[in-house]
């Protein structure tokens, strides 16, 4: 059996970025990946500003706190100031450029003043209240590096550049199908025999979490001639296949050698639970991931050992996992695979739903994310454990 790492390893090693670059609207960014650094074009502030409503003066003029320096002039945000006449101080408000020849800007609450004039009656130290030219970011800093993906906090980012349009890369094309005779879609009635078909939306939704363009196949049959179709159309469709179901080993999973007629195919068994049978191959030149068919496996095996290569191939530089550590507040013995066990955080620690069955996919919906126990190793009551939000995989 390969274990995750070894499997995620060898998944990364044989993958490359399947996606070219294009020019979009900041507006409708968010989640796509960079293709190039970002070099800061200009400096954030622009110039130097006030961060107060008060007044801005020279520092080393003021006359005292019983003496008044007549206004020269109003400064509001938006307006270009003059140069600060000597021996006077102007009034000035949060935002605004501070003027050549002031140096400090005291807060209106430490000052009495009249129409002309006034009065500073607690001098603040010298350069007070004044947000340097460049104190964000200065030209030429790179910002964002290729291969990021864009968060709201990023889009305002590159907004306060002045950058209107981002070049990043194409959303990755995967297509998704389902096989199994017994399949029936949702909001269709069951006939005996039947179940309905969950992992197609399970991968669905994923694959939008994760801002990819989905071709979606549908359900193939456990019929040779429907899957090699099937299959052969999802290779001229899209950059990546990804199906569910029929790469075990029994008499009617026919993927396998459908798969290595118009390809190839490596069937893995991966130490991984709930998990284990997983083909990876190519179909007619485009990649293939074959995930297991049960609904829970389909679930983790697409977020631990399906994510970093999707988003390699998507061009996303960041395919690591970065679990947080929380507290047990269970017992449980290691097993021969390293387990994904499905959890809920509380204030206290990480519940675990009570039935770790991989049938069981009320478990995935209960929780909130799940934790990686490593080969052998006993989680006790108190103990850390490496819990991946589900928030953090998308
Ligand atoms: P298989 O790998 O095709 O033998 O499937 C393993 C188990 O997962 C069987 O119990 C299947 O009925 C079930 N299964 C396969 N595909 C789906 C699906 N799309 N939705 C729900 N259950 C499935
Ligand atoms: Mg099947």
């Amino acid at each position: 059996m390969l274990s995750v790492s070894e499997a995620i390893g060898l998944l990364l090693n044989d993958c490359k970025r399947l996606v070219e670059g294009e020019e979009i609207d900041l507006v409708s960014s968010l989640g796509r990946s960079l293709a190039q650094d970002i070099i800061a074009p200009i400096d954030v502030p622009p110039a130097d500003n006030s961060a107060m409503d008060g007044y801005a003066f020279r520092h080393a003029e003021w006359p005292g706190a019983e003496k008044a320096i007549p206004l020269s002039q109003r400064i509001t945000a938006g307006s270009v100031p003059r140069a600060l006449s000597p021996g006077t101080a102007a009034r000035i408000f949060t935002g605004a450029e501070v003027p050549e020849g002031a140096d400090t800007v005291v807060m209106q609450e430490h000052c009495e003043a009249s129409e002309n004039s006034v009065q500073i009656k607690k001098l603040p130290v010298f350069g007070a209240n004044i947000r340097p030219r460049g104190q964000d970011i200065g030209a030429g800093q790179k910002i964002l590096s290729a291969g990021h993906r864009l968060r709201p906090q990023d889009m305002g980012l590159l907004a306060s550049q002045g950058i209107g349009e981002v070049s990043v890369y194409r959303r990755l094309k995967v297509a998704i199908l389902s096989t199994g005779d017994e399949l029936a879609e949702p909001g269709s009635k069951i006939r005996p025999g039947q179940i309905y078909n969950s992992n197609r939306f399970t991968m669905h939704g994923q694959l939008s979490a994760w801002g990819f363009d989905i071709v979606d196949m549908g359900v193939a049959q456990d019929d040779p001639a429907v899957i090699r179709e099937t299959f052969s159309r999802a290779a001229d469709e899209a950059d990546v296949i990804l199906s569910s179901g029929g790469v075990s080993v029994g008499e009617e999973d026919h993927v396998k050698d459908v798969v290595e007629s118009l390809g190839a195919i490596d069937l893995w068994r991966i130490a991984i639970k709930p998990g284990k049978p997983f083909a990876f191959g190519q179909v007619l030149g485009t990649p293939f991931l074959g995930l297991p068919g049960n609904p829970v496996s389909v679930f983790v095996t697409l977020l631990i050992i399906g994510r970093p290569y999707l988003f390699a191939c998507q061009g996303i530089a960041d395919t690591a996992l970065h679990p947080h550590q929380q507290r047990a507040l269970f017992d449980k013995k290691g097993s021969a695979r390293e387990d994904y066990l499905r959890v809920r955080s509380t204030a206290d620690g990480l519940e675990l739903f009570t039935s770790q069955s991989s049938g069981v996919l009320f478990s995935t919906s209960w929780g909130d994310g799940l934790v990686r126990q490593k080969v052998g190793e006993d989680i006790s009551r108190g103990g850390l454990l490496e819990y991946i939000p589900y928030a953090v995989l998308n």
